[in-house]
Order: C-alpha cells, then sequence, then structure tokens
C-alpha cells in the first residue's frame, strides 16, 4: 500500500521545528512493508542544551499565565487534535502498524485526556490549616515542580505522551519529551496543536535520538525536576535510579503481565469477548494486555475453543487496509521475540491451539496465537510476551489461581470474570495489581488512576493522583505584623 501524507519529523525546540545542529537523521520504517517511509531528527548534546534552555523559559512563561487561561488553550489543543483524528491516526498506522480504526480511537481519547486535565488544572487547591497561634495564618499552596523530561514508547505512540504532557500542563509545567524514534510522526502532530493553540515557546519541546544518551543527559541535568518514563521494567530501574541519584522526582510505568482469572462461574461468553477483545488490541504490545490466562478446569475447554475462534476470526493486514483487524508487530525486534516465545513454549510442553508462526514473509506480522498446556517454567508465563499470544492454564480453586496471579513480581493490571459476590470480594483484596478490571476488557480513563504496584512501576497517570506528581507543596506560615 503507498504511504498516504507521511512525513519527515523534526526537533521541536524553543516552538520551532528544527533539524539536528548535526543534520543527522534515522529511518522510519513502516511494519507493514518492511520499507523507509520517512526520517526522523536525531537530537546530539548542542540540540538538546537548546531544548534545555527553551523549557526553563517555557516554564517560566507558563507558570505565570492563571489555570483558568492554560485550561483553555489547551481546551485548543484539544479541539485541534479531535480535528485532525483522521490525519493523526493515518500517520500513526503507518509507522506503528496499528489498525486504522484502533489509531483514530487512540487519538480521539488524547483529546478527550487533554480536556479532562485542563479541567483538572483549574482545581489544584491548597488548604488553610487552623494556626496553634491565633495571630498567624497557615497555607498550605501546591506550585508546579518546574520542568518535566518524559520519556515514551511506541506501542501507544500519542497516548503514552499525552497523560504525562496534559497533567504536567494543567499543573503549569513544561515539558519536554524524547518521543520513540521508531513513530515520530504522530506524536509531532500532538505537539504541533499545542504550539498552534498558542503555548508560550519552550513549554513543550519534542527530541528523538539515542534513548540512553537523551535520558544520560537531561535526568541529571539541573533544569529537569520531574522524569517520567513508560516503558519496560529493567530500563525504568535504570532510570529511576538516575533519577534518585540526582534527587528527582520520578513516575515509572513499567511492563506488565496481566492475569485474567476466570471463575468456575464465569459468562464464558462475556469472558472471551472481553479478555480475547483486549488480548489482540494493537498486536498484544499493551502493558496492560491480559497474558496469563487462568481457567477453572471445569470450563477450560469450552474457553479455550470460544478463544480459538475469536482469534480465528481476526483479519490480519496492514492498518491501513479495509477490514484489517490485527496490524503487524511494530518492529522487527518484536516479530524475532515472538519466535523465541514460542519455540521455548513449544519445548516446555505447551500446544498451539491456533497461529504460533510468522505470517507471509514481508512486514512483521504474527498469527494471532493460542497456547494451552502452558508450564509455569515457560517463557511466555513469566516474561511479558507484549505481542499477540495468549497462554492458558486452569486451575481448581480460587486461592489457587490468586496465588498464580501474585507470583510474579509485576502488578499492573489483572482481569477476572465472576458472578460470585464472594469471589469478587477476594478478588479485589488479594490480586497484587494497580488496575483491575471486573467482567469486563480495561476501561481506563482520564478520571481514574492508571498505574502498577511491584516492579511495574509507581505514581499515577489518571485522575487527581496524576496531577500531585506535577506539583510541589509549599507551606507558608503568616504572622500579623
Ligand atoms: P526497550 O526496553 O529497549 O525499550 C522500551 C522503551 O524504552 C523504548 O521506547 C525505548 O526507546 C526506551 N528506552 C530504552 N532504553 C532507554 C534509556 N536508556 N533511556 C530512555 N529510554 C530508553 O525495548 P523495546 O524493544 O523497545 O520494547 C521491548 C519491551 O519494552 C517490551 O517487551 C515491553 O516489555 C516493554 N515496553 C513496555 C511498554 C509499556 O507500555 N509499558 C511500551 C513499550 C515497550
Amino acid at each position: 500500500m503507498a504511504t498516504s501524507g507521511y512525513t519527515d519529523t523534526r526537533l521541536l525546540i524553543n516552538g520551532e521545528w528544527s533539524d539536528a545542529k548535526s543534520g543527522k537523521t534515522l529511518d522510519v520504517i513502516n511494519p507493514a512493508t518492511g520499507q523507509p517511509i520517512g526520517r526522523v531528527a536525531h537530537a546530539g548534546i548542542p540540540d538538546l542544551d537548546r531544548a534545555l534552555e527553551a523549557a526553563q523559559k517555557g516554564f517560566e512563561a507558563w507558570r505565570k499565565i492563571p489555570a483558568n487561561e492554560r485550561a483553555t488553550t489547551m481546551r485548543k489543543a484539544a479541539s485541534l487534535v479531535r480535528e485532525r483524528a483522521a490525519d493523526i491516526a493515518r500517520l500513526m498506522t503507518q509507522e506503528q502498524g496499528k489498525p486504522f480504526a484502533e489509531a483514530r480511537v487512540e487519538v480521539l481519547a488524547a483529546a478527550d485526556i487533554i480536556e479532562w486535565f485542563a479541567d483538572e488544572g483549574r482545581r489544584v487547591y491548597g488548604r488553610i490549616v487552623p494556626s496553634r497561634n491565633l495571630s498567624a495564618q497557615q497555607l498550605v499552596i501546591k506550585e508546579p515542580i518546574g520542568p518535566v523530561a518524559a520519556f515514551t514508547p511506541w506501542n501507544f505512540p500519542v497516548n503514552q505522551i499525552v497523560r504525562k504532557l496534559s497533567a504536567a500542563l494543567a499543573s503549569g509545567c513544561s515539558f519536554l519529551v524524547k518521543a520513540p524514534e521508531e513513530t515520530p510522526a504522530s506524536p509531532a502532530a500532538l505537539l504541533q496543536a499545542f504550539v498552534e493553540a498558542g503555548v508560550p515557546a519552550g513549554t513543550v519541546g519534542l527530541v528523538f535520538g539515542d534513548p540512553a544518551e537523551i535520558s544520560g543527559y537531561l535526568i541529571p541535568h539541573p533544569v529537569i525536576r520531574k522524569v517520567t518514563f513508560t516503558g519496560s521494567t529493567p530500563v525504568g530501574k535504570q532510570l529511576a535510579a538516575l533519577a534518585g541519584a540526582h534527587m528527582k522526582r520520578a513516575t515509572m510505568e513499567l511492563g506488565g503481565h496481566a492475569p485474567v482469572i476466570v471463575a468456575e462461574d464465569a459468562d464464558v461468553a462475556l469472558a472471551v469477548k472481553a479478555s480475547g477483545g483486549a488480548k489482540f488490541r494493537n498486536a498484544g504490545q499493551v502493558c496492560i494486555s491480559p497474558t496469563r490466562f487462568l481457567v477453572h478446569n471445569s470450563i477450560r475447554e469450552e474457553f479455550v475453543q470460544a478463544l480459538v475462534k475469536h482469534a480465528e476470526s481476526l483479519k490480519v493486514g496492514d492498518g491501513l487496509a479495509e477490514g484489517t483487524t490485527l496490524g503487524p508487530l511494530a518492529n522487527s525486534r518484536r516479530l524475532a521475540a515472538m519466535g523465541k516465545v514460542l519455540d521455548n513454549a513449544r519445548s516446555t510442553g505447551a500446544t498451539v491451539a491456533t497461529g504460533g508462526e510468522r505470517v507471509g514473509s514481508e512486514g512483521n506480522f504474527f498469527a494471532p496465537t493460542v497456547l494451552t498446556n502452558v508450564s509455569l517454567e515457560a517463557d511466555v508465563f513469566n516474561n511479558e510476551p507484549f505481542g499477540p499470544v495468549a497462554a492458558v492454564r486452569g486451575f481448581d480453586t480460587l486461592e489457587e489461581a490468586i496465588g498464580e496471579a501474585n507470583r510474579l513480581p509485576y502488578g499492573l493490571a489483572g482481569y477476572a470474570f465472576t458472578k460470585s459476590f464472594r469471589n469478587v470480594h477476594l478478588l479485589s483484596q488479594q490480586m497484587e495489581v494497580g488496575m483491575l478490571w471486573i467482567n469486563q476488557p480495561a476501561t481506563p480513563s482520564p478520571e481514574m488512576p492508571f498505574g502498577g504496584v511491584k516492579d511495574s512501576g509507581y505514581g499515577s497517570e489518571g485522575g487527581p493522583e496524576a496531577m500531585e506528581a506535577y506539583l510541589v507543596t509549599k507551606a507558608v506560615s503568616v504572622m500579623a505584623a
């Protein structure tokens, strides 16, 4: 399929789009064809220095704008994003692979997130605390923490940025993001909406380059006051350590390995529809993707047959082609990773109920896959597969299933299907996750907290908690003079 309006991406520094000082660029590849479709500028240290200077200047300008006016500007940006949803989604599908309909939903959700945080920014209240000395008045004031350095991955090129960006701007911070080199154009279109909406120069900045070089330079830099990262747990631990060494506040949204517990009394059709839909969305490259399916032995056969039917009903293809419901994996690393996951599953005794192999020889297509009889030692039951693979095991008691769900160091999302109040109670109390969805697919929304526990990270990217991450508290006591 011919590329459709795909453009090269430059750096956004001080409100202007520019090439890297060195002129260096990287290829952007369409994962459906394996062919280059454009180029992205590769920032070096001189570009980062300019971006940091602009972020400081942008912070000083943006924080002085009253919250209600900041909200108006953010709402303008949201409207532009909404108007341009189809165009931005087309860029995203070409660089990331997901079906156009999924990309469009992601962009429309971004507009919703910007609006929600715009309004939340108007409600950053402090407190007046009764003083022990009646001549003094005690105030608790919330202030923006300062320029933010964000690092975001390629699986949701717009969504991963917009949650951080919206909360940061609503709090009065400036925001410099190193977005994914593999999917640069849709993030650029998102930030362009803020430039056009009229944020002061430097309030938002966008760079690409060598991820380790950029994080290694930005995190310790004195201009940066807050670090926020979404990506894998090993990288998150490195960046959190660096942030800690430089006393920078950090939010870490890391990998998961979401258990799906299907209890004896579950509505099996609902469980398959909800968890199967969530499993294969974005070809499984989702941090909250259901990955470990734990199904009561009395309904396991029925569940597997229905899940296989669901997987086989998906239409694999180019995300821009009519009717595609499963696009390619976003990069060739994922394709290689899926090969290894399947080799390991087979060698540890799993049965491939459907899928299990690459589709075609061009692009990164991998068949929707269901594995059964999966051993607890299998790689797929221990490390996040981050691909279109559902691994199923049986269980006999709910306590056993919860034990398995909590066995891994991850604790991001969990899912459960049951009609019993006792089960719901037990699951709500005992699942070690940051988000639990019962009898439904994942329904993240701007107003609900989004984040994990244990090795899945810390901090939240939704709800009022997300604003706290970008605020500092000042206690002021004023004595009558
Ligand atoms: P990776 O671990 O190398 O990179 C993950 C992300 O972190 C990428 O966006 C990358 O640019 C960034 N990154 C890597 N090293 C960095 C550094 N030193 N400083 C700043 N950013 C850095 O692996 P990958 O091949 O891109 O993705 C593979 C794994 O990453 C997946 O298996 C999955 O576990 C995880 N991942 C998680 C999410 C998520 O939403 N939590 C998103 C994408 C990838």
